[in-house]
């Protein structure tokens, strides 16, 4: 109801009005799940550090979870230790050996999706920039998954018109959240927690839960934490894209061989 009071109140600036993902829903980007009692546990800004041992926590629990990852954020998207470890989590979902994750039903697994090249706010740069932030990040995700991702969340949940029009042309849907653990925003672990406490049993049913693989204490404590309270309240922990209601991936194909154009500008 909030939400769509902040839309009609301020629906009259038109297409200058800039969201924050805070604000609540415009139309096409997804907030929360499709399903009551659903809930996705999703995790921005790596490949990085602990990306591995994040989906093997997951695994372990047998529950989903969502890596959106940046092209050349904290770290390149190209380096070897990063190529390695998104395989690593894309490939959790083939060890029963079927032919595609979009086949996959039920089984866990993890999977990727578009956070952007390098983390800018999207509503402050050029047009060109704009593509070139959504586009060569979707290049190397060809390139080292051979999969084009279907959901992008634009960095710090900013969008606007030209944003969501942008990330619409090639052919993904925004996606932001509804409970944000504020750990890219200097609360402890704890904080965290009682953060979560707070918002999870008023997140209108279901929950798309923000957090960073690039935080230590989130990766070693906090998504534990948070499988287990999800669990206990009784959520179905799914993918961002079955919480969506859609496929993960635009197409799903093979990984292809390194070449030496597999690097990261020095532009950002
Ligand atoms: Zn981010």
């Amino acid at each position: 109801m909030l939400a769509a009071l902040v839309l009609v109140a301020f629906g009259s600036l038109g297409s200058a009005l800039t969201f924050n993902a805070r604000d609540g829903a415009s139309a096409g980007v997804v907030t929360k799940c499709v399903k009551p009692g659903q809930a996705a546990i999703t995790l921005d800004d790596g490949p990085y550090n602990w990306h591995s041992q994040i989906a093997d926590l997951l695994t372990s629990y047998k529950v989903k979870g969502t890596f959106f990852i940046n092209g050349n954020n904290w770290a390149c998207i190209y380096d070897k230790d990063r190529i390695a470890n998104i395989t690593y989590s894309y490939n959790l979902g083939h060890q029963i050996g079927l032919p595609s994750r979009l086949f996959l039903g039920s089984v866990t697994y993890p999977f990727e999706a578009h956070h952007t090249w390098s983390h800018q706010d999207l509503t402050t740069v050029s047009a060109e920039r704009l593509d070139s932030e959504l586009t060569l990040l979707t290049t190397a995700f060809e390139r080292i998954l051979g999969v084009n991702p279907a959901y992008c969340r634009p960095p710090y949940g900013n969008y606007n018109d030209t944003v969501v029009n942008a990330i619409n042309a090639k052919g993904m849907t925004v996606m932001t959240w509804n409970a944000d653990s504020m750990d890219s925003d200097g609360y402890t672990e704890p904080q965290s927690e009682a953060q979560y406490k707070q918002l999870l049993p008023s997140s209108d049913g279901s929950v798309i839960a923000l957090n960073h693989e690039t935080n230590p204490t989130t990766a070693s404590t906090l998504i534990e934490w948070l499988i287990k309270e999800l669990l206990n309240l009784g959520y179905e922990l799914v993918t961002a894209a079955e919480c969506a209601g859609g496929d993960a991936y635009q197409s799903v194909g093979q990984p292809q061989t390194p070449t030496a154009q597999w690097y990261c500008p020095s532009t950002n």
